[in-house]
Order: C-alpha cells, then structure tokens, then sequence
C-alpha cells in the first residue's frame, strides 16, 4: 500500500484533488487522519488495485483455508493463496466457494462485459464452451491475471447457465 503524500507515515485510503504549484490540479493520496486534520474535501476513497486485493487475501489464511482440498492434486486453499496459482484444472471447483468472493470483489475493477446478443443456446455448444472457459480460467488465474479471471468466471456462469449445467 502507498504511504499518505502528507505524512508519509500512515497507509493512504483516500485520494483527493488539490491545487499544486502554478495552479495545476494534483491528485494527493492521503490517510484519513491527514485528511481530517487538513480539512480536505472531496476526497473519493482509494480503491484497492486488484492485485493488493488478492495479496490481502493471500495473506489471511485460516484453518479452514488448510482443510479445503483440491480432490484432483491434494492442492489445499491456503496453498494456493500463498503460491497464487492453481494446481491443477479441478482446483476452481474446488475452491470455487473461495474463490467466488475474491473475484467477486475486484469486479469493481474490471469494466462489465455485456451480454452477447445471439441465436438460442445450443446445449452442445454451450458445453463445450464452458469446457474452454474453465481452461482458460484456470491459465488467468494461474497466469494471477484476475482481472481476466474475473471476466471469464461471467462468461462461465452465463455458458454454464447456457449448458444448463
Ligand atoms: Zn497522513
Ligand atoms: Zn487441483
């Protein structure tokens, strides 16, 4: 996390637009304690990249992080966490419980993707659709590029609905 641009001691949570020298808007990063003491406004809160968001979950592992087993390689979750990737192509169903509220929360982050406007779902192809997904799903996050976890994961919940599965 970045340091307070006013203290440079305290965690920066909130951004704030000021006047700097000659005039020219400055975007400040600031804690709140700063911010208060100032008098600033207008702050927006920071948000948290999505990388600083999976770092933190990383971080927390709990026990029940340790029972949560991948039946497919033995991998638990709070290997995972710590390594960041996964350990083999079932994993995301195994941790799907897990997984589903990380990525849910860095969705914020990721522009939405609409729907895509087409014929009827073929339940075959939607099958096989959801088979790809999965694999690429599996390649971002192995890859820690959540943000594109984040996307296909939708894709996937739409092909499975579209599968019917
Ligand atoms: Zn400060
Ligand atoms: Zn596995």
């Amino acid at each position: 996390m970045k340091k307070c641009d006013i203290c440079g001691v305290r965690e920066a949570t909130l951004k704030v637009r000021q006047l700097g020298e000659g005039g020219k808007p400055v975007e400040l990063e600031v804690c709140a304690e700063c911010a208060r003491e100032r008098g600033l406004t207008g702050t927006t809160e920071l948000k948290p990249t999505v990388a600083e968001e999976f770092a933190r979950a990383r971080r927390g592992v709990g026990q029940e992080d340790e029972q949560l087993v991948c039946t497919g390689c033995g991998m638990t979750f709070a290997e995972f966490k710590r390594l960041g990737r996964l350990g083999c192509a079932d994993c995301y169903a195994g941790f799907q419980d897990k997984l589903e509220p990380l990525i849910r929360r860095v969705q914020g982050a990721v522009r939405h993707v609409g729907r895509t406007p087409g014929r009827g779902p073929d339940a075959a192809r939607a099958k096989l659709a959801v088979r790809q997904l999965r694999a690429e799903l599996d390649q971002a996050i192995k890859g820690e590029d959540y943000e594109r976890a984040a996307d296909l994961r939708d894709k996937l919940n739409r092909a499975e609905k579209d599968a019917g599965s």
